[in-house]
């Protein structure tokens, strides 16, 4: 088969590669469709993965080519999504059914090989089967989608404990997970969304979507978090979706009493906060939570099927992401595009 293997950092080969046999109870997956996430660039061009040499690509779907021993219930051609998480079902967390905190985790694109290549081994816990109604491309960006579940969900809460819908909300940072956010955010019916951004396509996104273009704000224009406080009196909650000490100080400021902040950005560098930010977080009393991945454990109750859920009947429409098409040979061009701060893009998808 062929496959994109990295071999150190900035060393990317499409290259020939022996077929993976699935052992028991794995699967072996056609690759139909790969994104590319914004944490392949710096594995690929600045730090390396774990283990080298590594197919890279964790947001796929496929369908099921060949199952191993002990497989049940999966066929050959089943469409299917993919958890690519491999989690060592010992340590606590794992115990507790929170996989995602996984202290011995192994990852399909990062620690072990991935999706940018024509086939991939997984084993059958990690599937979900595609449902006829939902596409490729869709079913490839349940990883992120389910990110995007797993931060709302961390920050409007549920039950008793469910922010109130009228209450008001910022996502800063408008990538494909800030974007999966606002869908997500919308569809749960939170209307009073506030969007910092940093490029001209994104605000018209976000008007498409239906968000009153003077509830966006470029924060190469001016002060983010005093717009922010002026719009909403006090944000209720504040997606850091950027990784950046900035974007984090703009969501303490535009805070109100007891606002909640969650963090999902990957950290660019040191993250610090000035006194005076410092100070507000205690005499506001607010909350910060952190996410990592996203909670699956094979139930109606994970964010994996909350997400499909929404895809099959059609309350969240995510193809309307995907700016860039390319063929999984092509992944240098795609990657080129993405590196490019110039050149508008959301989701870069391989099909
Ligand atoms: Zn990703
Ligand atoms: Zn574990």
């Amino acid at each position: 088969m062929k496959a994109w293997v990295l071999h150190d950092i900035n060393d990317l080969r499409w290259e020939e590669r022996n077929l993976p046999a699935p052992g028991e109870g794995w699967v072996r997956v056609r690759v139909i469709a790969a994104g590319v996430c914004g944490s392949d660039l710096p594995r690929i061009f600045q730090t390396g993965a774990h283990r080298m040499p590594l197919v890279p690509g964790h947001e796929f779907a496929g369908e099921v080519d060949l199952v191993g021993a002990g497989v049940e219930g999966l066929a050959r051609g089943q469409r299917v999504s993919v958890f690519p998480l491999i989690p060592c079902r010992k340590c606590g967390p794992c115990r507790m059914g929170h996989v995602e905190m996984c202290r011995d985790y192994d990852y399909v694109g990062s620690r072990r090989d991935g999706a940018f290549a024509e086939f991939v081994t997984i084993p059958a816990w990690n599937l979900l089967k595609l449902p006829d109604n939902v596409s490729d491309e869709a079913g490839a960006m349940m990883e992120p989608l389910s990110v995007a579940v797993h931060a709302m969900r961390t920050g409007t809460g549920s039950g008793s404990q469910e922010l109130p819908k009228e209450a008001t909300v910022a996502v800063c940072g408008l990538g494909p997970i800030g974007f999966a956010l606002i869908l997500f955010l919308m569809q749960r019916g939170y209307r009073n969304l506030y969007l910092i951004g940093n490029k001209d396509f994104q605000k018209n996104r976000a008007v498409s979507l239906g968000i009153p273009e003077e509830r966006f704000f470029d924060s190469r224009q001016g002060d983010a978090a005093s717009w922010l406080y002026e719009m909403t009196g006090g944000t209720d909650l504040f997606f850091e979706c950027t990784g950046r000490n900035e974007a984090l100080s703009i969501g303490v400021e535009g805070a109100g009493p007891a606002g909640r902040i969650v963090l999902v950005g990957n950290p660019h560098g040191n993250m610090a906060l000035d006194r005076q930010i410092y100070w507000k977080i205690l005499r506001n009393q607010l909350s910060l939570s952190g996410i990592w991945n996203s909670f699956y454990n094979g139930t109606p109750e994970d964010d994996w099927h909350y997400a499909m859920g929404l895809l099959q009947s059609g309350q969240i429409k995510p193809e309307s992401l995907i700016t860039h098409r390319y063929a999984l040979s092509e992944l240098d061009r795609a990657l080129s595009v993405m590196q490019d701060s110039g050149q508008d893009h959301c989701k870069v998808m391989l099909i």
